[in-house]
């Protein structure tokens, strides 16, 4: 039998890549291999699931089984991938060789994790996936008070969400502002006032050093010397994206999988997309840039090698008592802000010397100028 095209991972990139494909092809073998559960969600979705009450299984779209079906392929659900022998095109899962065709990675990125002091470190959730989201919700139901470690767009989002759903949060982060690396430090304000005229603590500057086990729930010891009582923390620094495994098999990394613009690793029939691949040199931990990989990689795999292009691809982040989107000034371009506007409604803008807008962040009220400030912006990738 010919060896099948095989896609390592299930999240929106590995699946979204899948059904592209089978609109080209319906007959190559397809495997898809997941350590986790292989439900098809929409990860997005993770940080809304308090507002909505939602429990994990409210928010999985359709089984691994259903999935098969829909995209005629075998899913191998709670399997791991532990190794790839680009030379003999096989990769391995623990003693058992797989061989593939074309072998695509799409096994998104880990989260960050902090080293703490105290005994309650099992305390302390990431929300990565459905299956976190899961443990999470179990974690936090029937408590009262979440620690959130990290103040970038998940842990906003995640703030956000959860007073919605009824929690009280306090935020640690150590750093001036929200979403430092993404946000003029105007639509930061903002979107901080927003956060805390829900009730929200932010303890910025700080980090958490210790976790402790007391009679009332935990105690969250910062390096500033003072404690924060909670119940749950939820962990959300960062993300890296994975790239231990191909690097350990020869394939080119930096801050993910090195790939070109038709997605291709260093290896002719390894490529890479989603939360694990850096794009010619972009690194876009999120859905909009996926979707066009997967558009494009579907063509070459199908026969008709396809370059991929993004536009402008501005973030609309989850904080709805202060609505914001963001679009980065892309990497290599220097420009001028200009902030109008104040308290909620921000509209930060950044020039280039001709004039050009080059990046925006928009909160409340000036969300509304976005679709006619996009069409002004530059592509990413041309
Ligand atoms: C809470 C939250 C909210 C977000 N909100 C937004 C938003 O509003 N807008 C936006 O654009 N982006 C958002 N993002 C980012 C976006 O969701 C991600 O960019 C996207 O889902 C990444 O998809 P992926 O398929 O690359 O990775 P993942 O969804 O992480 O999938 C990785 C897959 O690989 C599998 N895997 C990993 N290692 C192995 C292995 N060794 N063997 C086998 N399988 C393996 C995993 O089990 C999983 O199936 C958000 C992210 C989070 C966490």
């Amino acid at each position: 039998m010919n060896a099948p095209v095989v896609i390592v991972g299930t999240g929106l990139a590995g699946y979204n890549l899948a059904r592209e494909f089978r609109k080209l092809d319906s007959e190559t073998p397809l495997l898809l291999i997941t350590a986790d559960d292989g439900r098809s969600y929409s990860k997005p979705m993770l940080s809304t699931g308090f507002g909505k009450n939602k429990e994990a299984d409210g928010l999985s779209m359709a089984t691994p089984e259903a999935m098969a079906e829909q995209l005629k392929a075998q899913v191998r659900p709670h399997t791991r991938v532990s190794g790839i022998d680009p030379g003999h095109n096989q990769l391995w899962i623990g003693e058992e060789a797989v061989p593939y065709r074309d072998l695509i990675l799409a096994w998104g990125a880990q989260t960050v994790q902090v080293p703490v002091e105290g005994d309650a470190q099992d305390a302390i959730f990431p929300i990565n996936d459905l299956e976190d989201y899961a443990r999470f919700r179990a974690a936090a139901a029937g408590k009262r008070r979440v620690l959130i470690l990290g103040a970038g767009l998940i842990g906003c989002e995640f703030a956000n969400d959860l007073i919605a759903g009824g929690y009280e949060v306090d935020m640690v982060a150590p750093c001036e502002q929200v979403m430092p690396t993404l946000l003029h430090p105007a639509a930061a304000a903002a979107v901080q006032a927003g956060l805390e005229s829900l009730g929200a603590r932010l303890h910025l500057g700080p980090v958490l050093t210790r976790l402790q086990r007391t009679d009332a729930g935990l105690d969250a010891h910062l390096s500033d010397g003072s404690v924060i009582p909670c119940d749950v923390v939820v962990s959300a620094i960062g993300l890296r994206p994975r790239i231990d495994m191909a690097a350990a098999a020869g394939i080119q990394v930096n801050r993910g999988i090195e790939v070109n613009r038709q997605l291709q690793t260093s290896h002719d029939n390894i490529y890479a997309l989603g939360d694990c691949a850096e794009v010619d040199g972009l690194s876009l931990l999120y859905v909009m840039p996926l979707m066009s990989c997967a558009r494009a990689l579907a063509q070459t795999l199908a026969g008709n090698p396809t370059t991929v292009s993004y536009g402008a691809m501005p973030i609309t982040v989850k904080t709805p008592v202060c609505p914001l989107v963001v679009s980065p000034v892309p990497r290599g371009h220097e420009g001028v802000w200009t902030v109008e506007g104040q308290g909620a409604d921000i509209k930060a803008l950044c020039r280039d010397a001709n004039g050009r807008l080059l990046g925006y962040a928009l909160t409340g009220e000036a969300v509304r100028e976005k679709l006619a400030l996009n069409k002004e912006l530059p592509a990413l990738l041309a």
